[in-house]
């Protein structure tokens, strides 16, 4: 983009005032007696498929990127800009986030708003997120003001952050458990703790308002599976593939386990089609190998021929329960 702009420059009938770009968008300012159109027509013949649009001021306003400018009689004045369709909707107080996250967002609206405002519009401008965040998405009010008191006051001589600890865990958020784990982590083993959402709606519903779940997809990626045989055995592996080009393999395969299996007793018949996916979409192999380790060590199945990857004794699993809601890896 950068030798497409200067070429377009360089031949351009005019030279723009300035000419400042950001990904695709781009603010100049021209001299009175040039015509905005003219130097479009000229960008639009540079490239049969480089389009470009133009907006000119209106009222003496114009938004850029996420700046409101206005061009007064004697300067250009920086304020607040949000498009017409901006919801304003952020994470919501009550929503199960670590609460250092959601205070770190009204901390982000506040220092933008005294990044790119005027200082005589400032306070008008940080009217917005307080409004936004208090009436919009349930913030208690002492929070947010103290939030932005804090962070206008102290934007330029912010605390450095402590120092990391060579060791650190991405655990789920479970609200006040998570807070103790993380002390607890820090104080006795110089472990710190960042913290990832467990479940979100995103998680659990699809574009279509199906549920995620196993059921609705015959062919998941990233799949720990039990396939059965009619004398009662089983066996458990896992693919990161969809499973239904695992199932082929193993379908056609003459070293697996359960080749042997049915060399050994070639009466028994393994049933294809009412293979289990016990979990499914998890991309981590690392993941992977420790769900196909937990469940080997829960179900028991007699096919594999080893028991998966080393699971520490703090994960032993109660063979008697139906679900495992372990995601801490
Ligand atoms: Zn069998």
């Amino acid at each position: 983009m950068t030798s497409f702009e200067e070429s377009a420059l360089s031949t351009s009938p005019f030279q723009p005032l300035c000419w400042y770009r950001k990904v695709d968008d781009t603010f100049t300012i021209l001299d009175l007696n040039h015509n905005p159109a003219e130097l479009l027509d000229h960008l639009i013949k540079q490239h049969a498929h480089i389009q470009f649009t133009m907006e000119v001021e209106a009222q003496h306003k114009l938004p850029f990127l996420d700046v409101s400018l206005e061009n007064s009689s004697e300067r250009i004045v920086p304020t607040g800009y949000r498009k017409p369709i901006h919801t304003d909707q952020y994470i919501h107080y009550l929503s199960n986030h670590h609460p250092q996250i959601k205070q770190a967002i009204v901390t982000t609206l506040a220092r933008r708003a005294k990044a790119i405002c005027d200082p005589a519009y400032l306070l008008d401008e940080i009217d917005h997120p307080k409004r936004t965040f208090i009436t919009l998405n349930g913030y208690p009010k002492q929070l947010v003001n103290e939030t932005i008191a804090t962070t206008l006051q102290h934007q330029n001589d912010r605390l450095p952050k402590p120092e990391p600890t060579p060791i650190r865990v991405n655990i789920p958020y479970q609200g006040k458990i998570s807070h103790q784990i993380s002390r607890l982590l820090r104080k006795t083993a110089c472990v710190d703790a960042t913290f990832y959402s467990d479940k979100t709606l995103k998680n659990i519903l699809r574009a279509n308002g199906r549920g995620g779940s196993d059921q609705t997809n015959p062919n998941p990626r990233g799949c720990i599976y039990k396939i059965n045989c009619d004398c009662g055995s089983s066996y458990i592996g896992e693919t990161c593939r969809p499973f239904n080009i695992r199932l082929k393999e193993h379908k056609t395969s003459v070293k697996s386990a359960l080749s042997e299996h049915i060399v050994n007793y070639p009466n028994h018949s393994i049933d294809w089609k009412n293979t289990e996916i016990l979990a499914s979409n998890i991309s981590d192999w690392r993941r992977r190998k420790l769900w196909e380790a937990i469940n080997i060590r829960r179900l028991e199945p007699q096919i594999n021929r080893d028991q998966g990857v080393y699971l520490p004794s703090a994960w032993c699993v109660n063979k008697d329960s139906q679900t495992l809601n372990i995601s801490a890896v």
